[in-house]
């Protein structure tokens, strides 16, 4: 897959891209990524890529016409291409919308804001979508765009170690992740659960179903009610259980 960013920041990429999952989904040849400078597409003297804000305000806004001929000229190659305006106004970015892209054809085209925004020309007629990872607003789209990618490409098939680990992560059922424990079995008074120790997996496996539920109920009860017509027979089940024996901890 072809990921391309356009930022005016290229160096924050490069640190994040060139280690871990990351670095070997690149040297893997899993993803293509390149990172693009808006000031390679302005034409005066001082490299300008922003300006006043129109009837008035504090900041400013980066110019429509450098992101256009950025834009323009990422896609010269006639590759297919989806172009993501990050923005903290766009639609909230999912687990479901990270699944989506790793499976996505066309180049995907990372467009990161700065100041106080891109020139809503930008939205309406460059880009094909606008994205926003939260309802917070961050001094630029580059996290952004790292975050959206991070979550694309470890989904992709190769990029992790164990393929089977992104399948049983929070959200990849719709609820949160069940516990983890490592060794050793006694830390600072708190012990593994026994259960955990007992090599029985199918009872281990129903542990773990119930503590991922046990877990959502806890902090993100709405993503039950969203799931409720997933839910199998064995899961209200378990949620009977645990509405009996309490969430747990706050
Ligand atoms: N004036 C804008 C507003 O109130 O929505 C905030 C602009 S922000 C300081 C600068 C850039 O950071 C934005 O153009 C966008 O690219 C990026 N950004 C900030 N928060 C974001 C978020 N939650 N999701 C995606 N992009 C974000």
């Amino acid at each position: 897959m072809e990921i391309s960013v356009l930022t005016l920041f290229p160096e924050i990429f490069h640190s994040y891209m060139g280690v871990s999952i990351m670095k070997r989904a690149v040297e893997r040849g899993i993803v293509d990524f390149s990172v693009h400078n808006l000031r390679d597409y302005t034409h005066d003297r001082h490299r300008t890529v922003d300006d006043y804000p129109y009837g008035g305000g504090p900041g400013m806004v980066l110019k429509p016409g450098p992101v256009s001929e950025a834009v323009d000229a990422i896609k010269a190659d006639g590759r297919e291409t989806l172009t993501i305006l990050l923005s903290a106004g766009g639609r909230l970015f999912t687990q479901k919308m990270a699944e989506d892209f790793s499976r996505e054809g066309r180049r995907l085209l990372f467009i990161a804001g700065r100041y106080e925004g891109v020139d809503e020309r930008v939205a309406i007629g460059v880009a094909d979508m606008e994205l926003s990872i939260g309802d917070y607003v961050l001094t630029g789209g580059e996290l952004p765009a790292l975050v959206i990618i991070d979550a694309l490409v470890r989904l992709m098939p190769g990029a992790l170690g164990d393929e089977a680990s992104a399948e049983e992560e929070s959200f990849a059922w719709g609820i949160l992740d069940y516990p983890h424990y490592t060794r050793p079995p006694e830390w600072k008074g708190m012990r593994v659960p026994d259960m955990l120790l007992s090599g029985n997996h199918k009872e281990i496996a129903r542990w773990r179903r119930k503590e991922a539920l046990r877990k959502t109920l806890r902090m993100r009860p709405e993503l039950i009610e969203r799931e409720k017509d997933r839910l199998t027979e064995e899961d209200r089940k378990l949620i009977i259980e645990i509405k009996e024996e309490g969430y747990g901890r706050d």
